[in-house]
């Protein structure tokens, strides 16, 4: 099975390779084809056999023919032939920013650069200068776009990393391989993570290799063997996939995951107890007899602690919670009942609010809130106040129509001064208030704060949204005392939220259970601008459960009655 977004990442691919070859029309077709499959409502393989796939914006006959194939075959001959004229690296030295295309294709036939490797070690033997059109300050800019590329090259997003995985655990499974997991910082759902690991646990192994690395996204087989193999993907991303007896998966499984901080106490709390634990399995020490390895529970349990869910496996006294049975009871993402943060196209959001609605209806969610940007936030195209109160009507006549409850609230920036930018005779009309700082991050950290906490004293504020700021691999949090905002939040009933935008997760995991700590009550919010990412509630479920959440803590997690008994008496 091809999923929407491999076919959209293909697509993508032959944006970039088009491009290379300096294509700049194909390029651009691409490109819209690939964010129109992104986007899609529903799956593409159903649009192939129902014969609709030109009616995808963007699609003409040309790429319907191409996505068929990749639906039908899970590979497209045409990509395949592209990648063979260039070498495997190239799409990497794509994301340098101070190399075009065309610069790129001539650095690779008059230098031989294959990889970012080979650019830097040019750029440092001041071989490129020499090349016509480059100069001394081009080799200086490509080392520092080398940096900025490596910078934030180590780690990839969560939410960039786990839809790539997970295709690659399904393509396992579909060949046979029956358990197959996440492992490493990505089972944790850590917000960044280095390279991708899977594990399986199969009695055939080299059967597993075989399928792992025909797996159509890969670009190069990096080192492959009976137990460990290593692929890069056409993006440079790296994937290693190990496989262990089924007998000791469960171990494995364990070991693979981490973190060490983790593993160490883990080791230790085993040896204290007579046993050895390793990736193989637990065993006596005496006997040598191995007590558990298949499943992974069964290795807590024999320690004498209960099984450990992985995003609590960062040594932060999660084993000694455990072994005195007063670990948290995890929130779940079956537990949110509503988004509380999503945009349409009345600011900068792609969908209707019916169309938002439709969506979470059809998720299962018991309502929605809508939030566009206020009228200060010109570049999103916020609201005017005579727009944002006919949208409360429009929201309330589509409660009526669908039986579905839309909520309609706003992301209301919070200005310098710290009031809010819609007068409050206008909030008083919505359902619910956010409040974001999106400008003059600059600030000092008493300024700032003092900004927020004249927001959170606004009566008609229910929620603090993004409450730092930050944008992962691009911008630090602004500064400000979150602990005072904390408190004062909890004092006020006003929630903070986790927002699950993949370079935002903000809060993050830390300061979730500081918050929680404090009283707080939190909202998980997906700050959706179209539907297909209503899908990132997992990864802001995936922050607070590595902050320690319960459901009792979300706010989102209430139904409704309860939900609307919160927002009024917010303020007081
Ligand atoms: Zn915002
Ligand atoms: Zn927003």
């Amino acid at each position: 099975m091809v999923t929407n977004s491999e076919i959209a990442a293909m697509l993508y691919e032959f944006a970039e390779l088009t491009d290379l070859e300096g294509d700049v029309f194909k390029r651009n077709a691409y490109r819209r084809a690939a964010q129109s499959i992104e986007e899609l409502d529903g799956d593409v393989a159903e649009y192939d056999r129902e014969g609709r796939l030109e009616s995808i914006p963007g699609v003409g006959k040309a790429i319907a023919q191409k996505i068929a194939e990749m639906v039908e075959t899970g590979r497209s001959a045409k990509l395949e032939e592209l990648r063979s004229k260039f070498p495997p690296g190239i799409v990497e030295l794509m994301k340098v920013p101070e190399i075009g295309p065309r610069s790129l294709v001539r650095l690779h036939q008059e230098l031989g650069i294959k990889d970012l490797e080979d650019l830097r070690q040019a750029a440092l033997q001041h071989r490129i200068r020499s090349l016509k059109g480059f100069g001394e300050r081009s080799e200086e800019n490509i080392l520092k776009g080398i940096a900025v590329v490596q910078g934030q090259g180590g780690r990839m997003l969560l939410g960039d990393a786990l839809p790539i995985a997970e295709a690659i655990a399904a393509h396992l499974r579909a060949g046979g391989c029956e358990e197959v997991s996440v492992a490493g910082s990505l089972r944790r759902r850590k917000e960044t993570i280095g390279d991708i690991d899977l594990l399986a646990g199969s009695d055939e192994p080299l059967r597993a290799m075989d399928r792992f690395v025909s797996y159509p996204r890969v670009a190069s087989v990096v080192s492959r063997g009976p137990t460990r193999s290593t692929v890069r993907l056409a993006d440079g991303t790296q994937v290693d996939l190990r496989v262990v007896p089924r007998d000791s998966y469960g171990a494995a499984l364990q070991y693979f995951t981490g973190s060490k901080e983790h593993n160490v106490v883990m080791r230790r709390i085993a040896i204290q107890k007579g046993f050895r634990l390793n990736e193989y399995g637990l065993h006596r020490r005496d006997s040598g007899e191995m007590v558990a390895g298949a499943q992974e529970a069964e290795i807590y349990r024999t320690l004498g602690l209960d099984p450990i869910p992985p995003e609590l496996r960062e040594g932060r006294g999660e084993i000694e919670a455990a072994g005195e049975h007063r670990l948290p009871s995890l929130l779940r993402l079956e537990d949110i009942r509503g988004d509380m943060h999503v945009h349409t196209v009345m600011s900068d959001g792609r969908a209707t609010m019916r169309e938002i609605a439709e969506a979470a209806f059809r998720r299962g969610y018991e309502y929605i809130g809508v939030t566009d940007h206020s009228r200060s936030l010109h570049i999103a195209h916020g609201l005017t106040v005579d727009d944002l109160l006919a949208s409360v009507e429009e929201a309330r006549q589509l409660t009526d129509e669908l039986g579905f409850p839309v909520l309609r609230g706003a992301e209301v920036d919070i200005l310098e001064d710290g009031s809010l930018d819609y007068p409050d005779e206008a909030l008083a009309q919505l359902d619910y208030v956010i409040g974001s700082v999106h400008s003059r991050f600059k600030m000092d950290r008493r300024t700032m704060t003092e900004r927020v906490m004249t927001a959170l004293s606004n009566r008609e504020l229910n929620i603090l949204g993004h409450p730092t700021g930050r944008l992962i691999g691009r911008r630090e949090g602004y500064d400000i005392d979150i602990e005072q905002v904390m408190d004062e939040a909890a004092r006020r009933g006003v929630a903070l939220e986790v927002n699950g935008f993949p370079d935002r997760m903000d809060l993050s995991d830390l300061n979730c259970r500081k918050a929680i700590e404090r009283g707080v009550t939190l909202v998980l919010d997906t700050d959706a601008h179209g539907v297909e990412q209503l899908d990132n509630m997992r990864f802001a479920v995936g922050t607070a459960r590595r902050g320690w959440a319960e459901r009792k803590d979300v706010l989102n997690a209430l139904p409704l009655d309860q939900l609307r008994r919160f927002f009024r008496v917010a303020g007081a």
